[in-house]
């Protein structure tokens, strides 16, 4: 199936997501260009569509300054953190249900608009402008709009990565799933090491490598010294 662009424009939203998401530390010197980023993933989570009914969510990301003011420090790590979390459920459970922040007015606003002239009028849910909500909203609104399928979102099979990532294509039954190549290796590498351990005895003293510890040899001398 061919990609739409509305898809690609949401698609490149979701890898970038995925990327702040990942972002170990949020360097301070870096803040500010993230939370004008922020306002571009929020504004862009809005009617991007060419077709009508595209969007029955309107997630209005206001003024760039405004929204930038209202995204504090502490606002703008909790965004990551939510953020980080609500990829997580796309990835574990294919689900993600948003709620407001706590910032958030308890308003949900209706609204209907015709958005081209010869379009009919629709009707779209609107939330209250609080930047975390704004935020998530989008998250989601990307994730629906992109065309991706459940199966798409992935966490790396590699326990110790555990990094969230986008299959390219549909993943082949029964396989585990990589977030990269040097994941795969990784994985296969250890599972090679397990299957030589469950050779057994034999062959561990064979091994150099595998020769007791230096610290289970000090043990057993202590039991011998008794
Ligand atoms: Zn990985």
């Amino acid at each position: 199936m061919k990609i739409t662009d509305p898809e690609v424009a949401h698609l490149q939203q979701v890898h970038w997501a995925i990327q702040f998401a990942q972002e170990m530390d949020l360097e301070k010197s870096r803040r500010d260009l993230l939370k004008i980023r922020l306002h571009e993933f929020v504004r862009e989570s809005s009617f991007h569509g060419a077709s009508p009914g595209e969007h029955q969510v309107f997630n209005p990301a206001g003024d760039l300054e405004a929204f930038v003011g209202l995204v504090t420090d502490d606002r703008l790590i909790e965004i990551h953190r939510e953020i980080k979390k609500a990829l997580a459920a796309f990835a574990d459970e294919s689900f993600f249900a948003m709620e407001l922040s706590e910032k958030a007015s308890k308003r949900v606003g209706f609204q209907w608009q015709a958005l081209l002239p010869h379009y009919r009028f629709g009707q779209s849910v609107s939330i209250s402008q609080d930047p975390i909500s704004q935020v998530l909203l989008a998250l989601g609104l990307h994730v629906e709009h992109s065309g991706l399928t459940g199966e798409r979102i992935r966490r790396c099979a590699r326990s110790g990565c555990d990094r969230i990532f986008l299959r390219e294509r549909a993943p082949q039954k029964g396989r585990d799933q990589f977030c990269s190549l040097a994941c795969a290796r990784l994985a296969a590498k250890r599972r090679y090491l397990e299957r030589e351990e469950k050779k057994g005895a034999k062959l561990t003293r064979a091994n150099p490598l595998r020769a007791p510890s230096a610290d289970r040899r000090a043990k057993t001398k202590k039991k011998r010294n008794r």
